[in-house]
């Protein structure tokens, strides 16, 4: 069986996480997520990781470079362990760009892990993913975020650990826009490079969250 490789992408707010979990329990996946390797990166005693720290609280993106070479660590990895175990691997929140699309492509061309290599697009509109940030809740206790999905709408407390449910600080219009905007100028040209190369599936990321799995699973047959 050749190993499948999946990357998701959409705009925040549009679910990704939510489904990354479910592919990976479905599949037996590999999960390679940004906030994991953000956080092998900050968490280094050395100059790269004290600059990561840096960068990171000023809002900015790590450099391409330092994020590739985890990848290419954990890839290498997976491909020297035993490929015939390896059920696949997961991507979430990665290519942020496209030169990372580039990389991500030669890099599993290379690992000949290219017959089940797709690109998912959680897709929901511009307009869908600012009401769904500006009115996404937090719980102050846990730190659960709650989407503004589905029945999440009407929880009245944290459905974890009956917390209280506030709005974010950091979800204001100004940040949701510049987040929206780095989305439409980085990540659109990643969604049409997959596209050229035929690894695109367009999800509609506008449905309930358990029908947005099915349109997965069906498109990935
Ligand atoms: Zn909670």
């Amino acid at each position: 069986m050749e190993p499948k490789v999946y990357t998701l992408l959409g705009r925040a707010g549009c679910g990704k996480g939510t489904q990354a979990k479910l592919l990976t329990d479905k599949f037996g996946l590999t999960y390679i997520g940004s906030g994991e390797i953000l956080r092998a990166l900050s968490g280094q005693e050395n100059f790269n990781g004290k600059k990561i720290k840096e960068v990171i609280s000023r809002g900015q993106l790590a450099p391409t470079f330092l994020i590739f070479q985890q990848w290419v660590n954990r890839l290498g990895e997976l491909k020297l362990a035993s490929n015939k175990d390896l059920a696949g691997i997961l991507f979430d929140g990665s290519p942020r760009k496209l030169v990372e699309a580039q990389m991500m492509e030669e890099a599993i061309l290379w690992y000949e892990w290219d017959k089940n290599f797709k690109a998912i697009l959680v897709d929901i509109s511009r307009e869908e993913a600012f009401n769904r940030l500006t009115k996404r809740r937090q719980c102050v206790k846990c730190g659960q975020l709650i989407p503004y999905v589905g029945e999440y709408k009407n929880l009245k407390v944290c459905d974890k650990c009956g917390g209280e449910l506030v709005t974010r600080q950091d979800d204001t219009p100004e940040a949701i826009n510049l987040r929206l905007d780095l989305f439409d100028q980085e990540v659109l040209p990643v969604i049409n490079f997959f596209e050229a190369n035929g690894r695109l599936l367009r999800i509609n990321g506008e449905q309930p969250i358990d029908k947005v799995f099915e349109e997965i699973l069906s498109k990935l047959q």
